[in-house]
């Protein structure tokens, strides 16, 4: 809104293209991973639980990103996706794959060591392992609401044993939203299209 003001009122004045100001409320790299993050979860099967994770490396460059699914060439109709049942074989869980574990193994990188892990949940002690062997050396982490489960509190033993640091996000805004239609009428785009629309 004042950054509209800004821009406008730098228009007013002389050639004034050079000297607009960037845009101030542009999203800042944590905020852009944890919301690839969030994205990549949007992909998920799952009805009850939708996590992503987002490798970064020392440049900020994404290097892997991964959802909570059934693993390659498993039919996910085929397989159970309820968190309890009578046998243990008939829920989700000895066969889903963590977004982290997933990527981790979509990497397009050589390997992740040295990288940061931007993760929607504190992870569980299968995902700190491989995290580990991994060399990620890095992972923040949104939620924590598992904070007193057994395999969070292993989790956080092996990390603290490996030396892996972890720290929970607090996002500067509570949501980020997409909006397609924005590229066709948002503030700042239009202010910097105005002079070359003049013409036509
Ligand atoms: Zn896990």
């Amino acid at each position: 809104m004042d950054q509209t003001e800004n821009n406008t009122s730098h228009l007013n004045g002389t050639h004034s293209e050079g000297l607009m100001k960037k845009r101030q409320d542009y999203l800042e790299w944590p905020e852009y991973f944890m919301a690839v993050a969030f994205l990549s979860a949007q992909r998920s099967k799952d009805p009850n639980s939708q996590v992503g994770a987002c490798i970064v490396n020392q440049e900020n460059k994404i290097v892997g990103i991964g959802y909570n699914g059934m693993p390659n060439g498993c039919d996910d109709d085929l397989l159970p996706w309820s968190r309890s049942a009578d046998n243990k074989l008939d829920t989700k869980y000895p066969y889903v794959c963590h977004a982290e574990l997933n990527a981790i193994m979509n990497k397009n990188s050589a390997d992740v060591k040295g990288c940061t892990m931007y993760v929607a949940l504190f992870p569980c002690n299968e995902c700190a392992k491989l995290i580990i062997q991994a060399g990620i050396k890095d992972v923040i982490y949104l939620s924590d609401k598992y904070h007193d489960s057994p395999e969070m509190t292993a989790s956080r033993r092996l990390l603290n044993l490996a030396g892996v640091a972890y720290k929970q996000f607090e996002p500067k805004q509570s949501r980020i939203v997409i909006d397609f239609s924005s590229i066709n009428h948002s503030g700042m785009n239009r202010v910097n299209c105005l002079e070359g629309l003049q013409s036509p």
